[in-house]
This record gives C-alpha cells, structure tokens and sequence, in this order.
C-alpha cells in the first residue's frame, strides 16, 4: 500500500487517511491468499461466533438498556455475521481497506447512539476470539502451521478492527458529552435569569412597601436594608451570577448607600426629606435596571434555540434522542417523531423573496411551538425541516398529532412585507419508536415517510 498515494487522495480525512494505511499494511499478499484459502471455513464459524457473543451480550445486565431477544434474532445475528466476514476477508486494494475502515467507524458511531459500553463490546469480542480459534483448532482439514498463522491474522485483524470501532465511539461519545454539558450549562443560565429577576422584583416589592409606609406616615423603625433577602442573595451569589465585577460592586455600592440614606431619614426625618426619599427611590431603581441587565444577559445564553425559528437547534438532538431512546426502552412506552418539511417552500423564496420565506419559517415555529404538549421537543431540521420529539407517544396517536398540526399550518395567515398574507402546507413523515436502539433508525424511517408524503401529492402525512 502506497502511503503517498493515500495521503494525496482527497476523499479521506487524515485520521482515516493514517489508520487505512496502518491497517492495509495487514492485507500483504501471502495474508489475503491465506483468508481466501479458509474463505468458506472463516463465513461458516461466524455463525458460532454470533450465537457465543450474543449469549453472552444477553446475559448482562448492562445489555438490557438496548437489546431484546427479538432484536438479536431478527436483525443483531445478521448483522454481526456479516461483519465478521467482512473484517476476516482479503482485501486486494485501497479501495476495499478504505471500505473496511470507514464500516468499523461507522460501527463505533452506532455504539454511541446505542450507548453500549466499550468494556461491554470488550469482553464480547474476546468471546468471539475464543469460538472463532476453537473452530479453527478442532478442524482437522487445516495443518498444524497453518493453524498458527490463520490464528495470528485473525486476532490482528480483529484487534485493529475493534481499536477502530473503539476509537471512533470515543470521539462520537465526546461530541455528546460536550453538547449534553453546553445544553445543562444553558438550562442552569435560564435559571438563574429567573432568579434574578426574583430578587428584582423583591427589590422592588420592599421599595413599594416602604414608601408606602412612609406616606402612610407608618414607617417608624429604622431599617436595615442589609437584613433584607435580596441584599442577603446579592452579598453572596450575586459574584457568581454576574462575571461584571464593576456591575457587582456598582449594586453593593448602592446597597450601601441606600442604607445611608435610610439612616439619615430615620435620624432626621426632617431635614431634605424629599431628596432623601427621591435617593432611595433612585438607588433602588438603579438597582432594579442593572439585575434586569444581568437577568437579559442570561437569558441571551440560555437560548438554545435557533433565532429564526425559535425551535431547539439540530444540534441538541443526539443527546435528547439518546436519552429519550434509553428511556423508551426502560419503560417500554414508545416515542414518536414527525419529520416536517414545507411544500413548494422554494416557490415562495422565488416568487415572494428571502425576506417574506424568513417570515413563513419563523411563523411555521411559532404553530408547531403553540400545538405541541410541553413534553414534546420541536427542533429545526434543516433549512425548511423540522422535526418533532413526542414521548410517550404512540403511532396513532402522533397520526392525530400530526392531522392537527397540518390543519393548523394550513389555515394560518402569515404576514409577509407590506402587510400581505400568505398560506404555506407542510407534508409530515411520521414513525415510531420500534425497539430499535438506534435513533438514526427511527429517523430514516420517518423521513421514508415524509418522502412518500410528498411523492403522494403534500399537505398530507404518512405512517
Ligand atoms: P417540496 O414541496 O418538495 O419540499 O419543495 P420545496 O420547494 O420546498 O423543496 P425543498 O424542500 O428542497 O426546498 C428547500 C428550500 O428552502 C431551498 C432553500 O432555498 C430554502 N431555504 C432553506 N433554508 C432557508 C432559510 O433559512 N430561509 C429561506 N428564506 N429559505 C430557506
Ligand atoms: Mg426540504
Ligand atoms: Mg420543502
């Protein structure tokens, strides 16, 4: 294998460019003619290699999360033989080793939206190690020597495979944990906007008091404004809130000064009594304008969503999609999912502009934002895509979701510039949560659907 040529090839990105070339150097002559001579042999033990493995999978605990039986039956066996056979064959160019590099990725990354664990897969592919050289001692037909090489091959061959799979469920499982960490970072922003502006509003709340107790001529103890609550929060979380020290010290000043001018009202309530109570008020709206600066800030942050639409980004969907999944497992209680996608939408971008197609996609997340249950989770798809997250929804039921939302779309008025109206329909693909750990399945499915959908005439939906 030529590494020059295979670093100058530009359909390869430079990891999978390095690990082609370190596992083409796998398949020298003599290695592919020995797993052609054993060919028949090698496709025969892979069907005792997928019964060991899957025994075993079954029989953990761990393996509850995402396997049933049926699944391994139907579909897992299968799908595992055929591996096999692809990873033990001769590969006789770079074309057939860039093959086999990008399927073991491409296993890796349904390991992560599977969420097996590695040690799981681990001690799985040493049970597929034990059946397979098993297999290969008790056959009479192959010679002592030739026992050992096929042996050593074969266990190479299957440690660069799993090294592969392993590394590319890494990084899959990094990108999740990091987009999981941002999506937790946001929420944590949102509350904390709503905090602040709680303490606003019991800033605002004792001034109110207060001046109405000073009118009512009822105000007769001195006050000490550092006892109050929201000094309390202000003194100690405040610093963590707000990262603007200038911002922070600027309210404790005002704190400070608020009770000065408390003081001197009580000691003296009759000297410049007006411009003392007009301080008060002052401070405390100062106060008031800066936590509400703070509380806008954080909500700016928390926003997860696209700015068009108002609807989650595509981005959090894998980590939302993989929870969701574990927990239809645990529950047994399906979810569904609508994939959306606007009928005709490039028209309305030719004939009305950009400008009037920005204004139906922002108000389409306005209806899907309004005809959801707060469970659901809407995100934007793509550009004119949308797709819906329904827990604990079945088929049927999301069918009338889904003939609702198309109704609504298709009865609502949206404004486009100089105050025209406009009518848009969608076409909706829908499926169901089918058992299958992979959420990338029930994707597909639904986006066959949508397909047909719009195959069949829009504005409709298929299940
Ligand atoms: P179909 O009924 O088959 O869906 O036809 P269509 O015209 O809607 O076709 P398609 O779904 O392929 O059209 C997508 C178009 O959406 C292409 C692109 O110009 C437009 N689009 C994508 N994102 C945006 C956006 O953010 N704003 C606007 N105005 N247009 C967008
Ligand atoms: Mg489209
Ligand atoms: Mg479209």
């Amino acid at each position: 294998m030529n590494l020059h040529r295979l670093l100058s090839s530009e359909i390869m990105n430079n990891t999978t460019m390095l690990q082609s070339f370190f596992i083409g150097q796998l398949y020298t002559s003599e290695h592919n003619a020995l797993l052609e001579k054993h060919r028949t042999f090698i496709a025969a033990a892979t069907l005792d290699c997928a019964q060991a493995f899957y025994e075993v999978l079954l029989n953990d605990p761990a393996s509850k999360r995402f396997l049933t039986n049926e699944l391994v039956e139907n579909q897992l066996k299968g799908d595992l033989q055929r591996w096999l056979a692809t990873t033990l064959s001769a590969k006789q160019d770079e074309e057939a080793v860039l093959k086999i590099v990008n399927i073991q990725r491409h296993v890796g990354e349904v390991h992560t939206r599977i969420d097996v664990p590695m040690s799981l897969v681990n001690s799985a592919m040493s049970v597929i190690k034990q059946v397979l050289f098993n297999d290969i001692q008790d056959n009479q037909a192959i010679g002592c020597h030739e026992k050992t090489e096929l042996v050593i091959l074969l266990n190479t061959l299957l440690d660069s495979s799993l090294s592969l799979i392993n590394e590319s469920y890494l990084e899959g499982r990094v990108n999740n944990e990091r987009t999981a960490q941002e999506y937790r970072n946001r929420s944590t922003a949102h509350e904390i906007a709503i905090e602040v502006e709680r303490i606003r509003g019991a800033l605002f709340g004792w001034m109110t008091q207060f001046m109405a107790d000073l009118l009512s001529g009822t105000q007769q103890r001195l006050i000490n404004i550092h006892h109050q609550e929201f000094a309390l929060w202000i003194r100690h979380k405040l610093g963590f809130v707000c990262m603007d020290d200038r911002v922070v010290n600027k309210i404790k000043h005002n704190l400070d000064e608020l009770q000065t001018s408390l003081d001197a009202l009580y000691h003296h309530p009759d000297q410049q009594r007006e411009e003392r109570v007009q301080k008060i008020s002052a401070l405390t709206n100062e106060c008031g304008w800066l936590l509400g600066q703070i509380a806008d800030h954080n909500i700016e942050n928390a926003t997860r969503e696209d700015a068009l639409t108002s609807l989650i980004e595509r981005r959090f969907m894998p980590p939302i999609l993989q929870s969701e999944t574990q927990l239809a497992i645990k529950t047994n209680t399906p979810y569904s999912i609508m994939m959306i996608d606007i009928d005709n939408f490039k028209k309305v971008n030719d004939i009305h502009g950009h400008q009037a197609g920005d204004a139906v996609l922002s108000s389409i997340g306005r209806t899907l934002k309004r005809s959801l249950r707060v469970t659901d989770y809407a995100f934007r798809y793509g550009g004119e895509e949308f797709m819906i997250l329904m827990p604990e929804t079945a088929l049927k039921n999301a069918e009338r979701a889904a003939e609702k939302l198309l109704d609504k779309i298709r009865q609502t008025d949206i404004k486009i510039d100089n105050g025209r109206l406009l009518k848009v329909t969608a076409s909706i693909g829908l499926a169901a949560f089918d058992g299958h750990p992979d959420y990338e399945q029930i994707i597909k499915h639904a986006d066959e659907k949508l397909y047909e959908a719009k195959h069949n005439g829009k504005d409709r939906y298929e299940a």
